[in-house]
């Protein structure tokens, strides 16, 4: 048996998602005429209450896309330095929209106002990058799944409204934070320029992301995504696993929240652990005694069949997800206990 705790992108569609998307009508969303894409677009704006939205193959094209239409060539993005946006997009931020980063230093992953207020650029020296958004990432994957308190981002949206900054999301796992906060995403929707959502994560699609926003930026960011080679024909394939997924899949993510707090109750009691981050929704991130790598500690694991991902030299991280079994996790247990 094979324990794959890498990611929560390793799940594979349910029977009744399979069904959903054999039951898909589906057009050319080049043509902008599928029907499920347009549904799966309407129906994610509404959630968070936004105009518009777009359907991506990626959470990194959502992102970029937004990026892209906020910033032009010389400006800066300000985010935490353990920021998605930043980390893990192959430096798309100077790729796609000519521009540099100022990342901060926040509590595992969480800036606040404060020091949001403090990174922005005089606009009057020429020496310095135009500062022109902001982009939060909820939950916080390299702060290990940590959440953000709604009225610090509140604050932030303050200081971006006044300093006219674009204030922008990456919420590849926001639903993880919402079932755990109960905030409403229509709360979100009031604060942020634009949201990127993940299907493809804790959802448990196969594949796709959606960029919300107003008519207006999403008007933009469709030509971008064809110039990206973004634009994909029968996608309501795809968006049909999508819309199963917003409407049967998001309560469930408290028992992916459940289990890596088991998990981590488990890892703190064993030997070759010696520290856990604090848990609070499907992410574990611990560091590992007496300096053991972590790669060394993946190889070790993956010999015994689970999979789990290095994030750090002594940091491992494990995300639990739909396909993560009660039988793997006795699995599990017992790989720790020999
Ligand atoms: C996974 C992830 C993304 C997007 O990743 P893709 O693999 O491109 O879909 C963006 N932000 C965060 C925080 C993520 O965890």
């Amino acid at each position: 048996m094979i324990i794959d705790l890498r990611s929560d992108t390793v799940t594979k569609p349910t029977g009744a998602m399979l069904e959903a998307m054999l039951k898909a009508d589906v057009g050319d969303n080049v043509f902008n005429d599928d029907p499920t894409v347009l549904q799966l677009e309407q129906k994610a704006a509404a959630m968070f209450g936004m105009e518009s939205a777009l359907f991506c193959v990626s959470g990194t094209m959502t992102n970029q896309l937004a990026i892209r239409i906020h910033c032009s060539p010389g400006s800066e993005v300000i985010c935490d330095k353990l920021s998605h946006v930043y980390l893990y997009e192959g430096g798309g931020i100077a790729l796609n929209a000519f521009s540099s980063t100022k990342t901060l230093e926040g509590d595992r992953g969480r800036i606040t106002a404060a020091q949001v207020e403090e990174a922005i650029n005089n606009k009057n020296d020429i020496h310095l990058p135009v500062s022109r958004m902001v982009s939060l990432e909820n939950t916080m994957n390299k702060g290990g799944g940590s959440i953000y308190n709604f009225k610090e981002i509140e604050n932030i949206k303050e200081v971006c409204t006044q300093n006219k900054l674009k204030l922008h999301l990456d919420g590849a796992r926001i639903f993880n934070a919402l079932v755990e906060t109960n905030d409403s995403p229509l709360s979100y929707g009031k604060v942020f320029d634009t949201i990127s959502i993940c299907l493809s994560k804790g959802l448990g699609c196969p594949v796709g992301s959606l960029l919300l926003g107003s008519e207006e930026l999403i008007t933009q960011a469709r030509r971008f995504r064809k110039v990206m080679g973004g634009g994909w024909r029968q996608a309501g394939f795809l968006a049909a696993c999508g819309i199963y997924a917003l409407d049967h899949q998001i309560e469930r993510l408290k028992e992916d929240h459940k289990r890596a707090k088991e998990i981590g109750s488990l890892l703190s009691k064993q030997e070759f652990v010696a520290n856990v981050y604090p848990i609070e929704t499907n992410i574990v991130i611990f560091e590992l005694a007496n300096k053991m790598h972590a790669s060394d500690f993946v190889a070790q694991m993956s010999a015994r069949g689970l999979l789990c991902s290095g994030f750090g030299k002594h940091l491992v991280r494990f995300v639990t997800h739909l396909d993560f079994t009660d039988v793997q996790m006795e699995a599990l247990e017992e790989v720790f206990r020999k």
